[in-house]
């Protein structure tokens, strides 16, 4: 009786959401478990990093990257201002310790005021990417949020990588400074651990400096190569960050449809058979030098 005394008052007490709003309130929540996700990866595999940054453990966000028939519903998620703003943060992070919370406007880093570069969707959050890519990997810094208040941030160096989570778009994508997953691909990944697991893969790409390397030569056998390096390097990022790296296998094992391209990209078998090998690579490396990391992937070769 008192369960459902307590379900019919919060009936009453609760405006129904919308369905716009709930729309908004399910990609807040895939945010959250990226947040989580991104934070223990950067962090934890910090040594493997090309760059590093400062990782605050959030997720950005801007009501200018939705429809603007949206934007109300969204705002109200949110609880988000008309600037760059938290969207999510991660447990345990440096900005939770720090107070920052969800909604949270970024008005200033470290005392600059992040600058609006054009109206674009992202030019906002963009722009507090660049600002704390430029700071002290291993320093303190401080954030001025859209009221005026500053909270200083602890150091916490990780891989020079934001993640966003959008709607529309391509599955999983890397372009060397950030990782973006789209929301349905999220969604379908119930366990964490290989949710860690696309998210690896993605970093992975990242350090490994695919884009670069691959330059203007896209042909379909050497973005295979990038996609097994970085099967491959996912499984010590996985380890470092205290996920299971057997929850690649798993992933691939389930999710049939290739992330992107099929002719560009190696079939699932490969795949498996790539992160299987990896996995028993590493744990014959690790039971001599347990912080041991592969050359292949501190110094990659030449792509052919
Ligand atoms: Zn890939």
């Amino acid at each position: 009786m008192r369960a459902l005394a307590a379900f019919l008052l919060a009936l009453v007490a609760a405006p129904p959401a919308t369905a716009d709003e709930s729309r908004y309130a399910e990609l807040a929540r895939q945010e959250a478990r990226i947040a989580a996700v991104a934070y223990r990866l950067t962090t934890g595999s910090a040594r493997w990093c090309p760059v590093a940054a400062p990782q605050p453990g959030w997720i950005l966000s801007d009501l200018r990257r939705i429809d603007a028939k949206d934007r109300t519903a969204a705002a109200d998620v949110y609880g988000a201002p008309d600037a760059p703003f938290v969207a999510a943060v991660a447990p345990g992070s440096a900005a939770e310790r720090a107070g920052l919370a969800r909604g949270m406007g970024i008005a200033a880093i470290d005392g600059k005021t992040v600058p609006v570069l054009g109206d674009g969707a992202t030019v906002r959050i963009d722009a507090v990417i660049v600002m704390l890519n430029a700071l002290a990997p291993a320093a303190a810094w401080t954030l001025t949020d859209s009221t005026g208040r500053t909270y200083r941030i602890d150091p916490a160096p990780g891989c020079a990588s934001a993640f966003r989570v959008e709607r529309d778009g391509v599955q999983a994508a890397a372009n060397g400074q950030l990782v973006r997953l789209r929301l349905d691909l999220a969604q379908s990944i119930a366990d964490d651990q290989e949710l860690a697991a696309v998210a690896a893969h993605e970093l992975a790409h990242n350090i490994l400096r695919h884009r670069a390397r691959l330059g203007g030569d896209r042909s379909a056998r050497r973005v295979r190569q990038t996609e097994l390096e970085a099967d491959r390097l996912s499984v010590w990022l996985l380890a470092d960050a205290g996920y299971e790296p057997a929850a690649a296998v798993r992933f691939w094992n389930r999710h049939k449809r290739p992330l992107i391209r099929a002719a560009t990209h190696p079939p699932r078998s490969e795949r498996i058979a790539a992160i299987e090998g990896e996995i028993a690579a590493m744990q014959a490396a690790r039971a001599v030098d347990p912080v041991a990391m592969p050359a292949w992937a501190t110094k990659p070769p030449p792509l052919e």
